[in-house]
């Protein structure tokens, strides 16, 4: 998997495909485009957008590759989720802050039904634990009188990539991994 912050370089990826190693198998000159993942957001809910280009290696007409495949991804997109990064950053933070997750949703305007902050909060509170330990490859995470784990988690993105506009946006970049 490979994760660009912006449209700019997801481009520049992909236009330098012939010239990247294969992240499997190392080999140069392999690399074909293999199709997008396209999805709805709730940015874009009526018409799917790219999230992502799946990159195959190809071993097809003795072209030598190891067949195997990746895909090159968005920041803002997640996997398998409606919402973009920072809706879901948006939706977390507000949770946390009051308490009250079915309103917090409400407040994103994302057209999902009521179910859905419950599904994307037991998604994001089993992701917990690999993000942390993701974090905590960074820096410490800050001490907090919170019995709350969600509390602890996002107090330390925001120790992490305080300075950015979207944590889990900056999660995905700089780890190179699935914020969830
Ligand atoms: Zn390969």
């Amino acid at each position: 998997m490979r994760v660009c912050e912006t449209q700019a370089e997801f481009e520049q990826v992909l236009s330098q495909l012939k010239l990247t190693p294969c992240p499997h198998c190392k080999q140069v000159g392999r690399l074909i485009r293999h199709g997008f993942l396209r999805g709805y957001d709730d940015q874009h809910p009526r018409r799917k957008t790219v999230r992502a280009q799946r990159v195959f290696c190809s071993n097809r007409n003795r072209a030598g590759g190891c067949g195997r495949t990746f895909s090159v991804w968005w920041a803002d997109k997640v996997a398998r989720l409606f919402l973009t990064a920072e809706s879901l950053w948006t939706f977390l933070v507000n949770s946390v802050a009051t308490g009250n997750k079915r309103q917090a949703f409400r407040e994103l305007n994302s057209g999902l039904s009521e179910s859905a902050p419950y599904r994307i909060w037991k998604r994001f509170r089993e992701a917990q634990s690999a993000i942390r330990t993701a974090l905590a490859g960074l820096c410490e995470p800050p001490k907090l009188a919170s019995q709350q784990a969600a509390e602890h988690t996002l107090a330390h993105l925001k120790a992490a990539f305080g300075d950015h506009f979207c944590p889990p946006v900056a999660f995905q970049v700089r780890l190179q991994a699935r914020f969830m």
